[in-house]
C-alpha cells in the first residue's frame, strides 16, 4: 500500500492514540504483541450483525449488485481533504431503499459498538464509511446503524451523517497525516489505562520505564499527571525528589483530595525510584493475622465476563496447614502440585440457585478456612450472590468474616517499586511466572466465549490453568507477606 493512503484502521488508530497510528505505519510489526481485545470486539459485533441479519452476508462489490441484504468485504476509495488518498474497508453494509448506481436499493454502513455509549471514534469511522460509500454507490448516504448486545437484546441507534461531522472528518484525517509525516513518533498517550488495549503495549511501556514516565507511578493517571506537569515534575525522578509538604499546598488549588494523595505519590516515587520496597507502619502489625490459626486455606478467584456481568468461573485451591505449631512455619511457600484445584463452572442456564449450591457444599467441607482472594471482586460477587439466593444474615456475616483481600492487606502495611498493585505486576515482581505465557484476562474471556460457541476440552483446561495460576499468584503474595513478619 501508499505510503500516502491513510485507511479508517489507521484512523481508528489515531482517535484512540496518535502514536498508535504513527507505529502502526511506521512501527517494526515484529514488536507489535497480538490482543485479545481485537478478537473480543470483532466477535461481539459479530454477534450483533448475526441478530440484525440472520441470513450469511454477501461478499464485495457483486454481493451490491445482487441486491444481497448484508454485505462484507467491500473496499472503499476515495479522496480526502487536500487530495488525501482514503482507503475504508466496512464492516457491514446494509440494504436500505434506493436508487443507487446498482438498482433500486443502496446500503449504509453497520458498525457493532463496544462500550455503552456511541463515541468519536464509532462516528467518525461510520462517517469516513459513509462518505465513501455515497461516492461508490452514487448515492447519497444520510444515515449509518449502530448496534449492540445480540440476540432479543440488540439495541440499535441511528447516526445522521451530517455536515458537522463531515468537517470533523475532515479535520480528523488532515491532523492524522501530519503526524503520520512526523519524523519521530508522537509521545506516550496520557492516560495510560488505554494502553492494555494496544498491541504496542511492550514497546511503550519499555519507553514509559526508560523515560520515567509520570505513568509508571502508580496512583497517577492523566488528570494528575497534567497537574504535576503544571508543577515542573515532568517525571519520576523530579516526583521523588519533590517535598511532600510543598506539593500538598500547590496541588490544594485544584481540589482537597489532590493534596491528600500528593504525601502518597511522593512516597510511591521513592520506593519506585529505589527499587525497594518500605513497610508502611513505623510498629508493623502482621498482614494476615487470621492464618495464626487457620487449619487451612481456600485460594479463591473468579472469572468474569463483565460486559455480559456472567461470573463464569469460581476456582479454589485448597492450602492445607503444614503440621506446625509456629504460624509462619505452618505454611509452604512454594505451591505444591498435591494442592487440590476446584473449578466451579457458572453456566446461566443452570441457574444461580444450583451454583449457589454447589458453592455453599464446597465451602462447607472446610468450616473456618478463610478464603484468600486479590482484589474487592471475590468477596463482593460471593456475598451479592449468597443474598440474592436468600442467605440469612448469619451466614452471610461469616461468610464476610471468611473472606481476605490479599491485595487489601498489602496495600495497608507495603508499598512495593511497581507501577501497579495488579495481580500481574505484583507477582511478577515477585518472580512467579504464569505457566502460559501472555495469557491474561481477556485472552481467558475469548477462550471462555470460543468454548461457549464451539465447545473443547483444550479451551476449558486453559481457562482452569489460568485460574488456577492467578490463584498461586496470590499465594506468592501470601508468602511474601508472611516472609516479611519471619
Ligand atoms: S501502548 Fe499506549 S502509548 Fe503506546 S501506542 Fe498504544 S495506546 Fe499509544
Amino acid at each position: 500500500m501508499s505510503e500516502q493512503v491513510i485507511t479508517d484502521r489507521l484512523l481508528r488508530s489515531w482517535l484512540r492514540c496518535k502514536r498508535r497510528a504513527w507505529l502502526d505505519r511506521h512501527g517494526e510489526p515484529a514488536q507489535r504483541l497480538w490482543s485479545a481485545h481485537r478478537a473480543l470486539a470483532l466477535s461481539d459485533q459479530l454477534a450483533s450483525f448475526q441478530s440484525l441479519l440472520p441470513q450469511k452476508p454477501g461478499r464485495g462489490e457483486a454481493a451490491c449488485a445482487a441486491a444481497a441484504p448484508g454485505v462484507v468485504g467491500l473496499r472503499l476509495h476515495g479522496q480526502g481533504p487536500g487530495g488525501l488518498a482514503v482507503q475504508a474497508h466496512p464492516a457491514l453494509l446494509e440494504r436500505v431503499a434506493g436508487p443507487s448506481v446498482w438498482g433500486d436499493h443502496a446500503y449504509r454502513p453497520v458498525l457493532g459498538r463496544q462500550g455503552r455509549h456511541l463515541t468519536r471514534e464509532h462516528r467518525l469511522l461510520l462517517t469516513l464509511w459513509g462518505r465513501l460509500l455515497a461516492e461508490r454507490q452514487q448515492a447519497p448516504v444520510p444515515q449509518a446503524l449502530v448496534l449492540a448486545g445480540g440476540g432479543r437484546g440488540l439495541e440499535r441507534q441511528r447516526l445522521p451523517l451530517g455536515s458537522g461531522l463531515q468537517r470533523q472528518l475532515d479535520e480528523a484525517l488532515e491532523r492524522l497525516a501530519g503526524d503520520l509525516r512526523r519524523p519521530e513518533p508522537p509521545p506516550l498517550v496520557a492516560d495510560r489505562k488505554k494502553c492494555v488495549l494496544c498491541g504496542w503495549r511492550g514497546l511503550c511501556d519499555q519507553e514509559a520505564s526508560r523515560l520515567g514516565h509520570l505513568s509508571e507511578v502508580s496512583g497517577i493517571g492523566g488528570r494528575r499527571r497534567d497537574l504535576l506537569l503544571e508543577q515542573g515534575i515532568s517525571n519520576l525522578s523530579d516526583l521523588a525528589a519533590s517535598d511532600p509538604a510543598v506539593l500538598a499546598e500547590a496541588l490544594a488549588v485544584h481540589g482537597e483530595q489532590h493534596r491528600e494523595v500528593a504525601a502518597e505519590l511522593v512516597a510511591q516515587a521513592r520506593v519506585q525510584a529505589a527499587a525497594r520496597p518500605e513497610r508502611r507502619a513505623a510498629r508493623p502489625v502482621p498482614a494476615l493475622p487470621e492464618l495464626a490459626r487457620a487449619p487451612g486455606v481456600l485460594l479463591y478467584d473468579i472469572e468474569s465476563d463483565p460486559d455480559a456481568r456472567d461470573d463464569f468461573l469460581h476456582g479454589f485451591v485448597v492450602v492445607p496447614r503444614l503440621p506446625s505449631a509456629d504460624p509462619l512455619e505452618a505454611w509452604p511457600r512454594r505451591a505444591d502440585p498435591s494442592w487440590r484445584y476446584q473449578p466451579l463452572l457458572a453456566l446461566q442456564e443452570h441457574g444461580e440457585a444450583r451454583l449457589w449450591l454447589r458453592l455453599r457444599r464446597f465451602l462447607a467441607r472446610y468450616p473456618g478456612w478463610p478464603l484468600l482472594h486479590y482484589g474487592e471482586t471475590e468477596a463482593i460477587a460471593l456475598l451479592r450472590l449468597a443474598r440474592r439466593q436468600g442467605a440469612e444474615d448469619g451466614e452471610i456475616e461469616a461468610l464476610r468474616a471468611r473472606l481476605l483481600d490479599v491485595h487489601a492487606r498489602l496495600r495497608r502495611s507495603w508499598r512495593l517499586p511497581v507501577s501497579s498493585y495488579g495481580l500481574k505486576a505484583v507477582a511478577s515482581w515477585l518472580g512467579f511466572r504464569w505457566s502460559q505465557a501472555g495469557v491474561d484476562g481477556a485472552r481467558c474471556l475469548l477462550w471462555w466465549r470460543q468454548w461457549r460457541r464451539d465447545g473443547g476440552t483444550a479451551r476449558l483446561r486453559r481457562i482452569f490453568t489460568y485460574n488456577r495460576d492467578d490463584n498461586l499468584a496470590t499465594w506468592a503474595v501470601v508468602c511474601w507477606l508472611l516472609d516479611q513478619e519471619a
